[in-house]
Formats: structure tokens, C-alpha cells, sequence
């Protein structure tokens, strides 16, 4: 540890009191690797603030000291980038005590929560509330309000709410000086010049840290039902979702997956079975809500729906959950693919974005441009259909060594992957971030004018560069990569 870093965490530990500090190697260490295991840091300390006050004085003391900080959630980031670096120069500051849901009001349809709230936990206040907070992902167990908004994350309720930049109304953060930017008023109406709560939306922990957060409810249910379309193409899962979306507004969501990135799930997690007795090249599964019980029931509205794409071959078979537990069974199947895909082996992962009339197309040609540049690669594609958005993932020619498959693999597969994704008009990140993995990509595929605008945003707000270096943008422009 570096003589300032000891100095803070003295000062800390004097003024807060041990639960707020931790040099215990073996408390630390699950926190120094990222998620998928491809990250590895190391920090000699961690800070654990109860309050955002206490956040304040950490932040300050760091920015007096020059010492760099990286925040961190539930470590469940996708981009490395709740990593520290490798050289320890950082200190670990952890949200994760900070885990009160301060209000929640169904008149206002808000909740303010702090940033290490669960997202599981608002979740389940809401629905006591009598509301939702439409927001989930396979992750909602550990991922936490203040790294869902760092990384402005997506999910599978996009289609219908947006991504968390539209469930946010309000972002109370410590700012790199240590100042506090207190934007929880949730006010319709704000035209104060530019909006540092957006700009904190989806900044990864660069620009200031957020402590809390008023985010929007929305109508409980009242009813839902879930489906499982097998189907040919993503092209005609495409026009499914044209179809559905023409006839009612109901849907909230629509994911894609096909047969392969099933079977990888029914042979990893026990206990799942194939919704369908017949294999499909593809499969889609629906959720479609009603938020007023005397509206017509989502399975009924489905079963309407879906009659007629049967009938005229537009998909192949289609089934319709009997029960909550049934709909949970589909729902565990989508929810398990990210697991099942870190056990099966080394992959490269583009969490990717095209125009959405772009991405059927892109789905099946990109796959196999892929697969013919990288023989005994494996490209799938799945996830957000409807939002344009796919994970797109090379996995490694069978027996390959993990270790050197993505020293020699990654960087050219993902290279040639986001080129395609220029070259269809899409982004790089549609969901997950930027962090340390895509960083020199962001630099390589530009433009120029964003890269330049982000680097002055974050040289403006934190000059010394003390949040989350070597994340999203350096403050100073780096020799390409070769
Ligand atoms: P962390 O991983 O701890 O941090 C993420 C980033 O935010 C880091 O840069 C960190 O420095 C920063 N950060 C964290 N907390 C703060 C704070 N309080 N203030 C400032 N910066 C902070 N993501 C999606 O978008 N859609 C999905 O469908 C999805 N599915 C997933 C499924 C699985 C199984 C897993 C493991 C992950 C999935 N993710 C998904 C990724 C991940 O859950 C999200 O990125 C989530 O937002 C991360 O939250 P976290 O609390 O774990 O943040």
C-alpha cells in the first residue's frame, strides 16, 4: 500500500469506525475479478461508506491524496469495468452497505434507493407498494441500483420502458471534488442548462459516484402470460414482433434465442426442459401484460395473436405458459443463458446494437462470416431482438486452451465483429458499457469528434482522473493499439 493510500485508510478507519474500511486480503479477494472471470485487479484496501456523507469525505480525501478510486455494486458488470487495475493503485469503494430504500410512494409512483440496493430488493418493495419497477435481468440478485444506472443497463423489459436512463428520474452522487450533486427531485420539468443526472447515467463510476437514486414505478399487474414460439429465422421473428405490435400494446417483452444457446441451458441448469416437443431452428419468448383485470387476459390476447402466424407459417409451433410456474420455467431458461455460456467454455462476447430491421439479417450472416474467418468457431446470437440488441458470442474451436484462444482469438474475432456492427450503422456497447474490454475499440472505431467530446467531459468534471481510471475514456489520448 502506498503511503497516501495508508493515510486514508487510517483517516477513514479513525473517523468511521472499522465497518467502513478493509485490508483483509481474504474479504477482498472475491471482489478483484470480474464476473466472467477475465479481469483480475488488485487493491490493497477497500472502503465500505454507510452514507452518502461518508462517501463524500472518502472521495475528498482521495482527490486531496490523488489516490484513485474504483467503484463497485454487485460486481456483476459484463466489461471489467468494477475491476481495478492490476497494479493496486486503486482502492476498492464498495456501495454495497448502502442499501436502504429511503422512500417509496405509489401516489408518486417513485421509490428513492440508495446505490447498493439490490435490484431483486426494489423489486419486491414495489410489488408490496402495489407497483412494479420494470427493470430485470438474469443478475437481479447481486446487481445494484448505483451499477444498473452507471451502466445505464438494459434487460429484458427495454422493449416496453427503455433502459434504466428512462426508469430514472433523479441521481444524488458524489462528484470527483468530493461535492455533492443532489438531483433526486424528481421534477417533470427542468431546463437548467446541461443535465449532469444524465450525464452520471451510464458514466460507469468515471465521473462521480452515485449514492442514490428516484426511480419510477409503474402499474402492478394485473395479469401476465408467457410464451414459447419455435420459428425458422430471426427474420421471421421479426416480422412476428411487426405482427403482434401492430394489434396491441401489451407486449413488454420478446427475446430471441436459437436451438444451439438452448441446449447449452437444458444441459447446464437441472431441472429445465424444452418448451416444445419439436426442435426449432430458433426460438422467441413473449410477455405480454394486462395492468386491468377486466381487460382481455394476456393468454387469451396471445393465443389470438399467435393463431394466425401458425396458421400462415410464420412460426412453427408456439405454447402458452399454464401457470405463474410455468411462465417462471420459460423465464429460467432466458434468465440462465449467460451462466450456462461461462461454463461451457471460452467465448469472446459482443454486446452488440444495429438498427433493429438490420439485426435478423446481421443475426444469421454475421454468424457465418464468423464461423468461415475463425474455422471451428462458434458464433450465436441472442438476447433483445426487439431493442435491436444482441449478444453476440464467438465461442472457441472445441478442446482450444482457453488461455490461448483469447490471446490469439480475441482480439482479431472481436475486431472483425465490430466492423460489421460499423459497417450495419450499429454501437459497440448497446447495453453492458464500455469498461476496460471495449476501451480500445471505442478508441479504434470512434469517431473522432465523440471520443474527443467524452475525453473533455470527464477531463472537465475530474481532472485529476481519480474515478475509475483505465475505464470508458482515458484523459489523455493513448498510442493505438497495434
Ligand atoms: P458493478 O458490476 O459492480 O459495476 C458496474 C459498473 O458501474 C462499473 O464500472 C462500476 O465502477 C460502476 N458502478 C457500480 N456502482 C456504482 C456507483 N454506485 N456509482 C458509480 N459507479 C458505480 N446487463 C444488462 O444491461 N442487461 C442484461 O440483460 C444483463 N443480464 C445479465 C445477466 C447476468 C447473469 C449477469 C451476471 C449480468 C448481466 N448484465 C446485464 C450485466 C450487469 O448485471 C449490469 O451491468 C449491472 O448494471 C451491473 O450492476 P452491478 O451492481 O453489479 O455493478
Amino acid at each position: 500500500m502506498s503511503p497516501a493510500q495508508a493515510q486514508i485508510v487510517e483517516t477513514i478507519r479513525q473517523r468511521f469506525g472499522d465497518r467502513a474500511v478493509t485490508e483483509d486480503a481474504e474479504t477482498i479477494s472475491p471482489w478483484l475479478s470480474d464476473w466472467r472471470d477475465r479481469y483480475h485487479g488488485a487493491a490493497p484496501a477497500m472502503l465500505m461508506p454507510a452514507s452518502r456523507d461518508e462517501v463524500a469525505a472518502m472521495v475528498t480525501l482521495a482527490n486531496e491524496a490523488r489516490v484513485a478510486l474504483v467503484p463497485q455494486g454487485g460486481n456483476t458488470g459484463m466489461v471489467g469495468g468494477a475491476t481495478p487495475p492490476e497494479d493496486g493503485s486503486a482502492l476498492l469503494l464498495s456501495l454495497r452497505r448502502m442499501n436502504r430504500i429511503r422512500s417509496i410512494s405509489a401516489e408518486a409512483n417513485l421509490a428513492v434507493a440508495e446505490a447498493g440496493v439490490i435490484l431483486a430488493n426494489l423489486r419486491d418493495a414495489a410489488e408490496s407498494a402495489g407497483r412494479r419497477f420494470p427493470m430485470d435481468l438474469g443478475a437481479r440478485g447481486s446487481a445494484t441500483i448505483g451499477g444498473l444506472v452507471s451502466t445505464n443497463a438494459g434487460g429484458t423489459q427495454v422493449l416496453r420502458f427503455g433502459t434504466m436512463r428512462s426508469l430514472v428520474a433523479g441521481v444524488e452522487a458524489v462528484l470527483p471534488d468530493g461535492s455533492v450533486h443532489d438531483g433526486l427531485a424528481a421534477l417533470k420539468k427542468d431546463n437548467r442548462g446541461y443535465d449532469l443526472t444524465q450525464l452520471l447515467i451510464g458514466a460507469e463510476g468515471t465521473l462521480g459516484i452515485v449514492t442514490a437514486a428516484t426511480l419510477r414505478l409503474v402499474p402492478a399487474l394485473a395479469a401476465r402470460a408467457v410464451a414459447w414460439v419455435g420459428l425458422e429465422t430471426p427474420a421471421k421473428a421479426l416480422a412476428l414482433l411487426r405482427a403482434i405490435e401492430a394489434k396491441t400494446d401489451a407486449i413488454e417483452s420478446f427475446e430471441i434465442l436459437p436451438s444451439d444457446v438452448l441446449d447449452l441451458v437444458l444441459g447446464h441448469v437441472p431441472g429445465t426442459r424444452a418448451p416444445l416437443a419439436v426442435r426449432h431452428a430458433w426460438h422467441v419468448l413473449i410477455e405480454a401484460v394486462a395492468t386491468d383485470s377486466a381487460a382481455e387476459p394476456p393468454a387469451a390476447l396471445l393465443e389470438r395473436l399467435l393463431a394466425p402466424a401458425l396458421e400462415s407459417q410464420l412460426i412453427g409451433d408456439a405454447v402458452i405458459a399454464a401457470s405463474e410456474a410455468q411462465a417462471e420455467a420459460f423465464w429460467k431458461i432466458r434468465h440462465s443463458i449467460s451462466e450456462s455460456e461461462r461454463a461451457a467454455g471460452p467465448a469472446v462476447q459482443h454486446d452488440i446494437s444495429v438498427p433493429v430491421d438490420a439485426m435478423p439479417r446481421f443475426m444469421v450472416d454475421g454468424a457465418a462470416q464468423a464461423e468461415a474467418r475463425f474455422p471451428g468457431t462458434r458464433a450465436i446470437a441472442f438476447g433483445h431482438l426487439g431493442d435491436g440488441n444482441v449478444h453476440f458470442h464467438v465461442a472457441a474451436p472445441k478442446g482450444a486452451d482457453p488461455d490461448i484462444f483469447y490471446a490469439t482469438q480475441a482480439q482479431p474475432i472481436t475486431r472483425m465483429v465490430h466492423d460489421m456492427v460499423v459497417a450495419a450503422g450499429g454501437s459497440i456497447s448497446a447495453e453492458h458499457g464500455i469498461g476496460q474490454m471495449k476501451r480500445a475499440e471505442l478508441e479504434r472505431l470512434g469517431p473522432p469528434s465523440r471520443i474527443a467530446t467524452l475525453r473533455a467531459i470527464k477531463a472537465a468534471l475530474d481532472p485529476r482522473g481519480i474515478l475509475n481510471p483505465g475505464k470508458l475514456v482515458a484523459l489523455a489520448p493513448e498510442a493505438p493499439t497495434p
